[in-house]
């Protein structure tokens, strides 16, 4: 077995977003150090960095001179060209494996990966072209979600089908590019799964945490997430399945769609620490980042035990529209946790930060979270 990545060792983060910067922070608190490669100059990791590679994913020289310094290779982002992981020098893990990356970009990839491996999923059909568009709708039926097989993420890329006349207007909608529809699901709710799997194949799994979206963007997530018993245990056994699956080191996000008949659907997967598991920072005894940081440099996970109940809103741009924010309205309350990006652009829908408050209860939690959130903007 490989030996284990310790502090002082430097761990390289492909992606220079808020989760990259969420597990700087964690990787530099326990004495690691931290390279990021990034195509952004301001990349919100970059200040909890010790060494910023900033260029195009594809730039060999300034990619070989990133893998070359670093002990091990793991991601925030999975948008990113996996042509250069071939430029990664044999000493350096990547973790998770380029297969789990090579899956995961393509919405169409990952569905078959998923079904291959058995795992429960809304019905689906691949769409190359706009020509086979009417049989999958005969195969899925309607309404449908077409959805791109690249590139899309918060809900970007997709188009809800109600009637087949709208097949053109869909087509174009998702950019005209190859695509999966899917069954539009009635929703009871929905969650996510976040599961780690160490270098000896052990696994750590948190309970599901409740989401609840706005405008395809996750607004508000809770744990305890108050999914009944049955479907908690039916998405914890998937968990494990797709982790297996991928022979996965590192961490993985599964995000499930709850039927109301009891019935539970993987909606997609990310490789990485996501945002509803922001939560895990103040909530659990070892939080995403902390176990990712743990799993990819082969040391035992951590307990993913939940010592008080959370819940987390997120802060969009939306928010600086009048200014910014009052901020003194979170600082005022005891259990409520302020996290910002560092982001100098506050666009509509753009993730600036978020908000996690803890509390008695989730539903006291998730009351004062949104609470605190109304009274941010000024007005
Ligand atoms: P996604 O980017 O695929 O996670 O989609 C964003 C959000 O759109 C999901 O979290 C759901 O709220 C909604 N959504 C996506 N696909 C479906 C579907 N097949 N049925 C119902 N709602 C969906």
């Amino acid at each position: 077995m490989s030996r284990p990545i310790l502090p002082g060792q430097t761990i390289g983060v492909l992606g220079g977003g808020q989760l990259g910067r969420m597990l700087a922070m964690v990787a530099r608190r326990s004495g690691y150090r931290v390279h990021v490669l990034t195509s952004e100059s301001d990349a919100p990791a970059a200040p909890f960095a010790n060494r910023s590679f900033v260029s195009d994913y594809r730039d060999e020289a300034t990619f070989r001179q990133f893998a070359d310094s670093i002990d091990v290779l793991t991601f925030e982002f999975e948008n990113v060209p996996s042509e250069p992981l071939c430029w990664v020098p044999e000493r350096v893990p990547i973790r998770p494996g380029p297969h789990v990356f090579h899956a995961t970009q393509d919405r169409i990839r990952e569905k078959q990966f998923l079904a291959a491996h058995g795992i429960p999923l809304p019905r689906f059909a691949v769409v190359p072209t706009l020509a086979e568009l009417p049989a999958a709708i005969e195969a899925v039926g309607c309404p449908a979600v077409l959805k791109s097989s690249g590139g899309g993420y918060d809900g970007k890329g997709q188009f809800v089908i109600r009637t087949p006349d709208q097949l053109t207007t869909a087509w174009q909608a998702i950019g005209a590019q190859s695509s999966t529809l899917e069954q539009f699901v009635e929703l009871a709710g929905e969650f996510s799964v976040i599961v780690a799997r160490g270098v000896s194949g052990e696994f750590a799994v948190y309970e599901p945490i409740y989401n609840e979206h706005a405008n395809h963007i996750l607004d508000v997530s809770t744990s305890p997430s108050g999914v009944p018993a049955a479907p908690a245990k039916a998405a914890l056994e998937i968990a494990h399945a797709v982790a297996s699956a991928f022979e996965l080191v590192g961490l993985i996000c599964i995000e499930f769609f709850w039927t109301h008949s009891g019935e539970v659907l993987v909606n997609e997967i990310a490789p990485r620490p996501h945002n509803s598991g922001h939560l895990t920072i103040e909530a659990h005894a070892t939080s995403q980042f902390e176990q990712q940081l743990r799993a990819v440099c082969g040391l035992p996970l951590g307990s993913t035990r939940q010592v008080r109940p959370a819940a987390m809103a997120n802060l969009l741009g939306d928010l600086w529209e009048h200014g910014a924010p009052r901020w003194e309205e979170v600082t005022r309350v005891p259990e409520a946790y302020l996290h910002l990006y560092d982001k100098e652009h506050p666009k509509p829908g753009r993730k600036m930060g978020h908000l996690t408050v803890c509390g008695e209860s989730s539903a006291a939690a998730v009351r004062v979270a949104r609470l605190i959130r109304q009274q941010l903007p000024r007005r």
